[in-house]
């Protein structure tokens, strides 16, 4: 499958949930099997079944091996229960059960952080602990999936070993689904955090022309441009989130927002959902302090982007098909 055929329109988005998968980063399992992550014995079970697969993971780092005769260019390496089996007792969590494949195998996950480099080398094998940031894209889209499910669980359960109520340790339960204080006294239950951010495709008429503001920062890669995006506050809608990011950023004021979909990021901890906003008023005044620059882009801009120096985000995400639907409606209603 290609990128382009991964572009449905919004309307399959909002009404067809299920049909995520053309989504990067979405349907790491078939099935989260939540209703079973309190039983123990099922637990045990499912990482003693012969068909349970294992991702090792080490700092932000999946374990990943080269693969030339696959379709992509990298496979994610997952261990056995007997592969497993030494590193099950020595880690600081027992490992994360992710869920069900659709043949009924389990999926698990297991936090290696404790390893020092050398150590994490060893383990590796013929496989690279490399960060699903970087080589998502060159990954299966499952095998991209589960890691980056993955990633996000570990990366909350390093950052949330002691109460944030009391600030006693607190331990794993649930699968990995859950962190219990230790102190009889509060024992509060602490669950993954995820961290909702708005991306937007900002369109306006510039000079009677349809056009689109995008927007880049100083440390990204030379010439690119991509959606404007942030971080939802407290006590704020998404609608909300988005209008006061576009003015933030660029002093544009937007009408409104219409949903277009989301992709989880969980680099480290997020969830991007997408946007499309309209504005009357086009003038830039851009916040230097936030971006390095922010223009308007007409289509015939975006598709000769290359021999001006400039680019788009990388394809796999959501920045990339908010634009790339944008291109493709401007082509039908502007041409
Ligand atoms: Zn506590």
């Amino acid at each position: 499958m290609n990128d382009a055929t991964r572009l449905p329109g919004a309307v399959a988005c909002a009404t067809l949930p299920h049909m995520t998968a053309y989504t990067f980063y979405t349907g790491a399992v078939a099935d989260r099997a939540a209703l079973h992550r309190a039983d123990e014995n099922w637990l045990e079970r499912a990482r003693n079944n012969p068909t349970a697969r294992f991702a090792p993971l080490w700092r932000n780092r999946s374990l990943l091996r080269n693969d030339a005769s696959a379709d992509a260019n990298t496979t994610a390496v997952l261990w056995t229960p007997d592969q497993a089996a030494p590193f099950l007792s020595a880690t600081f969590a027992d490992p994360m059960f992710l869920g069900l494949h659709a043949d009924g195998s389990a999926a698990f996950a297991i936090d290696l952080s404790h390893l020092d480099e050398t150590a994490a080398a060893d383990i590796a094998g013929d496989g690279v602990f490399l960060d699903l940031w970087e080589a998502g894209p060159t990954l299966r889209d499952q095998d991209a999936a589960l890691l980056a499910y993955a990633r996000g669980l570990a990366f909350w359960h390093r950052r949330h070993r002691f109460c944030g109520r009391c600030g006693n340790p607190s331990l794993p339960a649930h699968g990995g689904h859950l962190r219990r204080c230790t102190n009889p006294d509060c024992a509060a239950e602490h669950f993954p955090r995820t961290d909702p951010a708005v991306i937007m495709l900002v369109e306006g008429l510039v000079d009677g022309r349809p056009a689109c503001l995008l927007g880049r920062q100083a440390r990204w890669a030379q010439g690119m441009y991509s959606t404007l995006a942030g971080f939802v506050e407290p006590g704020e809608s998404l609608e909300e989130a988005v209008g006061r990011e576009v003015l933030e950023e660029t002093g544009v004021g937007v009408s409104n927002a219409t949903y277009m979909g989301s992709q989880p990021w969980p680099f480290p901890a997020s969830i991007m959902l997408g946007f499309r906003a309209q504005t009357n008023d086009v003038a830039l005044n851009v916040n230097y302090d936030e971006l390095e620059d922010a223009r308007w882009f007409t289509r015939d801009d975006l598709r000769s982007m290359g021999e001006k120096g400039f680019s788009l985000p990388r394809r796999h995400t959501i920045a990339y098909r908010l634009i790339a639907e944008w291109l493709a409606e401007t082509d039908q209603t502007d041409t």
